[in-house]
């Protein structure tokens, strides 16, 4: 990994449970943070929780839908008070699928996807920015998708909800600058994680053929990028996104 110093600062992130929310939790952990975890699954955050723990890290679980407005206004209540006040990065990586063709998606499909995809980001964002602003400082990352700067076939709600997200990032970028805050989006290529497990293996080697690397990335590869956004030396790069995706879209 990338090396960072992020002793003494507080870290929250969301879909911390697997995949690329777990790795982004254990990198900052790795580089001093500590570390509030968010998800839904008790049982599957605490396993993670632990695991960091048991590497020397401090972490904390917390249980959360952040698609739910009384949930995210509950827990991060709770989180500043367990760190004394003080959130410094904030990670809104919580996402979920739920593809079909536009023609036959519901409207349960829809809102689901837009509704933790784009809702969470913007309620998790707003129950942090009045601590961050109160310090003058803050590191806000969203996890957004290629899917989102160029579509894909069948993934109008969730190529929809990560356009937003950059399009959130940007404009709260600007409504924070002025108090060293900064709000970066990264946007993942195909990355090894339950999300993309369930692909049909006629369509991942197609993928991997379009991918120039040659290969899907790992966790680690999008936490180092959320690493650098959170670092306390990238304070002049605000609104920005970065496709993390072997290549992939250039
Ligand atoms: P994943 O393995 O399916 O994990 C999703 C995470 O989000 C889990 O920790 C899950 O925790 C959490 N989560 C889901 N709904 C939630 C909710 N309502 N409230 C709180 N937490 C919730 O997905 P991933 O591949 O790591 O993806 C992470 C992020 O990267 C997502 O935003 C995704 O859209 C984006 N991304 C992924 C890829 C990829 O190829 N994998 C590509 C581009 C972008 P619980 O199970 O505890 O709810």
């Amino acid at each position: 990994m990338i090396q960072v110093d992020l002793k003494g600062q507080n870290a929250v992130v969301t879909g911390a449970t697997r995949g690329i929310g777990f790795g982004i939790a254990k990198a900052l952990s790795a580089a001093g943070a500590a570390v509030a975890c968010i998800g839904t699954n008790a049982e599957k955050l605490s396993k993670s929780v632990d695991e960091i723990n048991a590497a020397g890290g401090s972490a904390k679980a917390y249980i959360c839908d952040v698609s739910k407005s009384d949930q995210v206004e509950a827990v991060s209540k709770q989180i500043l008070e367990d760190f004394g006040g003080k959130v410094d990065i904030l990670v809104n990586n919580a996402g979920i699928t739920k593809d079909t063709l536009v023609r036959v998606m519901t409207d349960e499909q829809w809102d689901d996807v837009i509704a933790v995809n784009l809702r969470g980001p913007f309620l998790m964002t707003r129950a942090f920015v009045s601590a961050m602003r109160k310090k003058k400082y803050g590191r806000i990352i969203n996890i957004s998708s290629i899917s989102g700067l160029i579509g894909n076939r069948g993934q109008a709600n969730y190529s929809a909800s990560k356009a937003g997200v950059i399009g959130f990032t940007r404009t709260v970028s600007k409504e924070l600058a002025n108090r060293n805050i900064t709000v970066n989006s990264i946007a993942p290529g195909f990355i090894e994680t339950d999300m993309t497990a369930v692909l049909d293996p006629v369509i991942v080697t197609e993928m991997k053929n379009r991918i120039p690397v040659g290969r899907f990335g790992s966790p680690d590869d999008i936490a180092n990028a959320v690493l650098y956004f959170a670092s306390p030396d990238s304070s002049f790069v605000t609104g920005q996104v970065i496709a993390i995706d072997g290549g992939m879209i250039m």
